[in-house]
């Protein structure tokens, strides 16, 4: 079967190929102007994803490019038309952006989330809150039902994560890094930034003070009344408080040599698209690996691992056409996230390599496992190159402070990417 032939507007399919991520974006994009603008609020429930791109799982690891999805939109609808689909896509880049600055963020959100693990060995009353939560067992109906489907189907509508993450932390006040977490373990678009800040903006934490709160009568407008909690959600959401987080840095972008001698190259679930990579050449052999494993200290789900693992496989199989080099994806797959240092020495060795290039992966699980190989590549006097796109380096330096400051921004990257009607 053709990756692409079988999706349409209503159910997304989901493959992890960009030919059906190409497929999903040439139906949705008759859609991306006015009609998202009015409709994209509604979650019409797992059956019927007309409303929205669904695009996220592709988008996340890169299998289909922002550049990509703005460029089809713009091509279809004017700016004004299509303006809040475009800057959609653009929070995505924001919110990459502005972990950047702060990577800080993310090292926290992990001790944190290992601190309320140990916290529901310890506490039995918070565990079986937890337990229920997470088992589609609260008592809340629509929140019942949303875990329910995001365990069954690896994707929840925005409008939902929104109110998911409110009743979590408002009505049924679990702690918010262990929703993260379930959201990361789970969601097939599983992203360390747009997650943890997705979480952390719903808390009153990214816009200091400015919280979220899930209303029972918005919730029954935008499911048009397949659920309707009146009297059973939190009628206040203070926001939470947390030490001071560092003052930002801007990002660094690495350079790398334009003649760096034989190379190989690391294809990751960060950057399903090698054969679009700035490389400084073309690889002698190609490695995929995937962190899933490293998204929690508990399981990530079968079908997120699942999905970046056929990322990583179909983006080793179109860079290895693409590039005429030996691919080695099984193997690959197989490394363990917390060795990945031994596993890219040996590969490395294996194929004469003394310089490993991948596309530089953002903060989050990759960028561990590649921090915690370096020294163990240096002691083996292997070099690693990370090539940023120019996506990424026009976007992030804007993403330091409010997503107003870069809304403002749009039109001027959009030329500056050429990516205007
Ligand atoms: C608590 C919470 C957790 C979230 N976790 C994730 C996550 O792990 N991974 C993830 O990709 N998105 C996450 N989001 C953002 C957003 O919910 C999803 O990107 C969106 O629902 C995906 O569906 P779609 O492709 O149909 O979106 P569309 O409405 O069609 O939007 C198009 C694209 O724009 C981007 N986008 C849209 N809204 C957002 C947003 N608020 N933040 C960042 N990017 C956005 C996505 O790449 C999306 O595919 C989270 C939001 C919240 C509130």
């Amino acid at each position: 079967m053709d990756a692409g032939t079988d999706i349409d507007l209503i159910s997304p399919g989901w493959v992890s190929r960009r030919a059906a991520a190409l497929a999903r974006l040439q139906r949705f994009v008759p859609q991306a102007g006015r009609a998202y603008a009015a409709s994209r609020n509604f979650d019409f429930g797992p059956g019927d994803r007309s409303n929205v791109s669904a695009l996220s799982p592709w988008i996340r690891h890169r299998l289909i490019l922002e550049e990509e999805v703005l460029g089809a939109t713009l091509q279809r609808h004017s700016f004004a038309a299509a303006e809040k689909f475009v800057q959609e896509v653009f929070w995505r880049g924001y919110f990459k952006g502005w972990l950047e600055h702060r990577p800080q963020v993310w090292t926290r959100y992990r001790a944190d989330l290992l601190a309320g693990l140990e916290d529901l060995e310890r506490d039995a009353g918070l565990r079986d809150r937890y337990e229920a939560a997470v088992g589609g067992r609260s008592g809340i109906d629509c929140f019942d039902a949303w875990a329910q489907e995001l365990v069954a189907t690896g994707y929840l509508h925005n409008h939902t994560r929104m109110w998911f993450a409110s009743i979590w932390i408002f009505t049924l006040r679990l702690p918010w890094q262990l929703g993260a977490d379930f959201f990361l373990r789970h969601l097939l678009d599983g992203d360390p930034a747009s997650n943890t800040l997705g979480w952390r903006w719903v808390a009153g934490l990214h816009t200091k003070g400015k919280t979220y709160l899930a209303r029972a009568s918005n919730i029954a407008r935008y499911t048009e009344g397949r659920f309707d909690p009146a009297g059973q959600l939190a009628t206040a959401a203070p926001a939470l408080s947390e030490s001071a987080v560092d003052a930002p840095l801007p990002p660094q972008f690495d350079a790398v040599p334009r003649d760096p001698g034989r190379f190989g190259l690391l294809v990751t679930e960060e950057d399903g698209q090698p054969e679009s990579l700035d490389l400084p050449g073309r690889p002698s052999a190609l490695l995929g690996l995937a962190a899933t494993a490293a998204r929690s200290p508990m399981a990530t789900s079968e079908g997120a691992s699942s999905f970046a693992a056929g990322a990583v496989a179909d983006a080793l199989s179109r860079g290895a056409e693409a590039f005429g080099s030996e691919a080695a994806g099984a193997d690959g797959l197989q490394a363990q996230a917390e060795d990945w240092g031994a596993g890219l020495v040996h590969w490395a060795r294996s194929h004469d390599l003394s310089v490993i290039v991948t596309a530089a992966p953002a903060v989050g699980p990759v960028r561990d496992c590649l921090t915690a190989a370096r020294p163990v590549l240096a002691d083996a006097g292997i070099t690693l190159l990370p090539v940023t796109r120019r996506y990424d380096r026009a976007v992030w330096p804007y993403a330091a402070k409010r997503f107003f400051q870069l809304k403002a921004r749009i039109p001027k990257l959009l030329q500056n990417l050429d990516l205007n009607s």
